[in-house]
């Protein structure tokens, strides 16, 4: 099952690391890092606009994006322990 139903983008830019881990991920989260992501800007919830990136850092996996609405920088950790694939 690769077939994800039109709901993230497919990461454009990560490197080997964060790829590995970005597919470990459930779609859920994957889901939240890329759509609900906080601009300190807007003070709102945004999608990350087109073309985030990602990379591992400290065993975390980072978003690095920018807000689809006034282009500030935002940054999005994801801690790939505690993303926990649903238990059924
Ligand atoms: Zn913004």
């Amino acid at each position: 099952m690769v077939q994800f139903r039109n709901s993230v983008s497919d990461p454009e830019r990560l490197s080997l690391e964060a790829a590995l881990l970005w597919a470990t991920l459930p779609g859920g989260v994957k889901q939240r890092a890329v759509n609900q992501a906080w601009c300190r800007n807007c003070r709102d919830r945004v999608a990350l606009a087109p073309g985030w990136a990602g990379r591992v850092e400290a065993g975390k996996l980072l978003l690095e994006g920018s807000c689809p609405r006034c282009g500030s920088p935002i940054t999005r950790i994801i801690d790939a322990t505690t993303a926990e694939p649903p238990s059924s």
